[in-house]
């Protein structure tokens, strides 16, 4: 059957296509509620990628250290949840683990064995997500300390050859967030994105990590031109969430401009705040307004994620 549409000559002159497929390679999925996770299935996400930001929030332990089996509670968590979610709503989960970029753990040891031991786990993807935030940083976790808790991380990460996902810094809008935004005594004033993210690559530079296993995340323009200028590392957009004002369609802008070789788009959906869970579908149909061919598309939603994290799907 000829499925292609016909002008009236009778030449094809319009692939209408549909939903395009996508990977969403950053998704807090954990924490999202049922319709959310439908609304992604429905939008065409074919697979996802969980990571572990802040063990902190998800079991609510807001000051002192953490044991090894308070982390791998989390970990097992996330893989528990993860084939639940397939079964349910028919996309293929991932995970990436880390104990956090802020966490000081009693007996950290036993986690580096344990993570070497996970992520042997069809499942488990990647380390991360890691990296500097003056947003993060608690009371009794300087930035010093958090340079050395990343570090450690991303070293097994390099001892096993495995992806990392690097977490660079957003402005936090108080409007659209539950605790609001908490800068600690003494952080740098607002823009600090590229800075702080160029410290956090240091650290993988400094631990040998090949730039193509770094992805630099919840990138903006400026990021996005560092990145591609300076390394050769992938980048991603990160947009579901409101207070991160990126559009779609500005999305879709910077792909045109940057082109598909190293980009990447994701959700980085929480539920904490506001957000969009049809974010990535609706930046898709952006790229198409913009003129970016079908392959282009597809290479950027779901090629590059699926080649970066080396997924089996
Ligand atoms: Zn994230």
């Amino acid at each position: 059957m000829d499925t292609g549409v016909k002008g009236e000559s009778g030449t094809a002159t319009t692939n209408w296509g549909g939903t395009i497929p996508y990977i969403d390679p950053h998704v807090h999925m954990a924490d999202l509620g049922w319709d959310a996770l439908e609304s992604m299935g429905i939008g065409g996400m074919a697979a996802a990628v969980n990571p572990m930001a802040r063990p902190d929030v998800v079991i609510k332990k807001r000051s002192g250290a953490f044991d090894a089996d308070d982390i791998l509670r989390c970990w097992d968590h996330m893989l528990w949840l993860a084939e639940r979610f397939e079964k349910t709503f028919f996309y293929k989960v991932y995970v990436a683990l880390s104990w956090g970029s802020n966490s000081r753990v009693h007996d950290v040891d036993r986690l580096h064995r344990a993570l070497a031991d996970y992520l042997k786990h069809g499942r488990v993807v990647a380390v991360g997500e890691l990296g500097l935030d003056p947003y993060q940083w608690s009371t009794t976790v300087s930035q010093e300390d958090s340079e050395a808790i990343i570090a450690e991380q991303l070293s097994v990460a390099k001892d096993l050859n495995v992806p990392v996902v690097l977490h660079s810094p957003m402005l936090k809008s108080s409007a659209h967030y539950i605790e609001g935004p908490k800068l600690p005594d003494g952080a740098p004033a607002w823009p600090f994105k590229v800075s702080t993210a160029k410290r956090t690559f240091a650290i993988a530079e400094r631990v040998g990590l090949d730039h193509t296993q770094v992805v630099i995340d919840h990138s903006d323009n400026d990021l996005i031109q560092w990145a591609l200028e300076n390394t050769n590392a992938y980048v991603a957009i990160s947009g579901a969430c409101v207070w991160r004002g990126i559009a779609p369609w500005q999305a879709a802008q910077w792909v045109q401009k940057y082109g598909p070789e190293r980009i990447m788009v994701n959700s980085d959906a929480h539920q904490h705040l506001s957000m969009d869970a049809l974010w990535l579908p609706r930046t898709i149909r952006e790229m198409r307004r913009v003129g970016l061919e079908e392959p282009i598309i597809r290479r950027v939603v779901y090629e590059n994620p699926k080649k970066f994290y080396r997924l089996s799907i």
